[in-house]
């Protein structure tokens, strides 16, 4: 049997989640079966577990959006027992059980042979933050943000996306902004790189369509109401990376920035990537992430503090990464 945290719905629409030992014979359909040593809980986990935004199809659900682990049982020829694998995206943990378990049954296609510098609690401090920020630098850079030109701002900087991009870009010669609403993790940000510590109110409201241009680029994990401010401060020829919507979905905004700055905003999702893509974005995170100078953003939990870690991130109190032992 396995341990995992089982959310089911009940009969008035409301989730809940309990610790459970279930049968293997109870894992959904797939190719490979996996030990998982490290879940990692991501804003999406904390919806899930809220039973918010309509993530899980269905219930009982194991939520988890990304894990790594070791091969136990593979019918796929990639992958043999053993072997250090790394999972994000593709809706596991969404439509497919997840990470919040001792084990997962999974299709082979979905996982990504470790790089052999890291370790499988390296593999879930990165998670799918650190995926989607290293998709989110390499963005800017091929949109011709380059590093030394002008400053970039990280929105959301003290969330899990938001760290891993300010690390990444100082890492990559950028001269970073980091944008908190927390006095509390302004060190913490400085130390991963940040150039300086801006507060939300440099994307207060305004009602001009232009601003004075102030960043080069930027990765914007927000969304909503700041993106529109954001956009307004763009160098001309500069680029958006829109990965989040902590602060909402839409915004009120106009076309202006595009069509007189020359603005571009590129989405980036993380979830549907390409093997290749992802191959490549893990070989660059082994190379370029300071695992040491980010482990004061790291946070262990075991599976009963989850339900707890689903609120606070959904508060937007969650600092860093927050790291889950599924045998805790
Ligand atoms: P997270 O750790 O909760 O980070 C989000 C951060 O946004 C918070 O820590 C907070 O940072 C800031 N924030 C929260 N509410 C805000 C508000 N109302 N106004 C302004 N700032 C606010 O979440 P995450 O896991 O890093 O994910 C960040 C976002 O990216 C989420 O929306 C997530 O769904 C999305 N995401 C997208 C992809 C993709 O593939 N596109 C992948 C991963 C995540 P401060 O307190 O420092 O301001």
């Amino acid at each position: 049997s396995f341990r995992a945290l089982v959310t089911d719905k009940r009969a008035d629409g409301t989730v809940r989640s309990t610790i459970s030992d279930l049968d293997e014979a109870s894992l959904p359909e797939g190719n490979v079966l996996v030990g998982i040593d490290w879940a990692g809980f991501n804003y999406k986990d904390g919806m899930a577990l809220a039973g918010i935004g309509g993530l899980v199809r269905n219930y009982p659900h194991i939520g988890g959006v990304d894990f790594a682990g070791r091969v136990i049982e593979s019918h796929d020829e990639r992958y043999h027992p053993g072997q250090a694998v790394v999972l994000t995206g593709w809706r596991v943990g969404e439509w497919h059980w997840g990470g919040f378990a001792t084990r997962a049954r999974v299709n082979a296609d979905w996982l990504v042979p470790l790089p052999k510098s890291i370790s499988t609690r390296d593999a879930m401090v990165l998670g799918t933050a650190g995926l989607t920020a290293m998709l989110a630098v390499h963005r800017l850079k091929s949109e011709g943000v380059k590093p030394g030109v002008g400053r970039v701002l990280v929105t959301g900087a003290g969330g899990g996306v938001g760290s891993m991009a300010t690390l990444l870009l100082a890492r990559s010669g950028y001269v970073v902004d980091a944008m908190t609403g927390r006095d509390s993790v302004s060190k913490d940000l400085l130390a991963l790189g940040a150039d300086a510590v801006v507060g939300r109110d440099v994307l207060a409201p305004s009602p001009k369509k232009l601003l004075a241009p102030r960043w080069s680029g930027a990765v914007d994990n927000v969304g909503g109401a700041p993106l529109g401010e954001l956009l307004k401060q763009i160098e001309p020829g500069g680029c958006v990376a829109s990965v989040g919507l902590a602060a909402g979905d839409g915004w009120d905004g106009s076309v202006v920035p595009f069509i007189l700055r020359g603005v571009t905003m590129a989405g980036i999702d993380s979830v549907m990537q390409p093997y290749l893509a992802r191959v490549t974005a893990w070989d660059r995170l082994a190379s370029l992430f300071g695992f040491a100078a980010y482990e004061h953003m790291v946070t262990e939990v075991g599976l009963g503090e989850l339900e707890g870690v689903s609120r606070e991130i959904l508060k937007g109190n969650i600092k860093g990464r927050v790291i889950v032992s599924p045998k805790r």
